[in-house]
């Protein structure tokens, strides 16, 4: 029996975001600066102007930080997934928010 050929590897591109029902890209830079402190600047880019086809890898090659210049690093944006967490005080009771005022 032949050995099987390697899976092709996985690229993720503009469509893979979308099929998870992410519609906005993450991008930051990861630069450390001096003092060995992260940039950490960071936008969010819609993927709704770019084909399917274009891979995140050649986005983050085209990006560049307007903080340092560096590379940015080019993500799906999570938080599109999860649920926003409830604010709480310090001892992590739940604050009042619109909908729990009872107004
Ligand atoms: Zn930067």
């Amino acid at each position: 029996m032949a050995p099987k050929a390697p899976a092709p590897a996985f690229v993720a591109t503009v469509a893979s975001v979308r099929r998870l029902g992410i519609g906005t890209l993450s991008v930051w830079c990861r630069r450390k600066r001096s003092g060995n402190y992260p940039c950490s600047h960071g936008s969010t880019v819609p993927v709704k102007p770019f084909p399917d086809d274009t891979p995140l890898a050649a986005m983050a090659r085209r990006l560049r930080c307007v903080e340092c210049g560096a590379r940015r690093q080019v993500d799906p944006d999570w938080r599109e997934l999860a649920p926003p967490a409830p604010l709480t005080n310090f001892v992590g009771e739940a604050l009042p928010t619109r909908n729990n005022q009872g107004r």
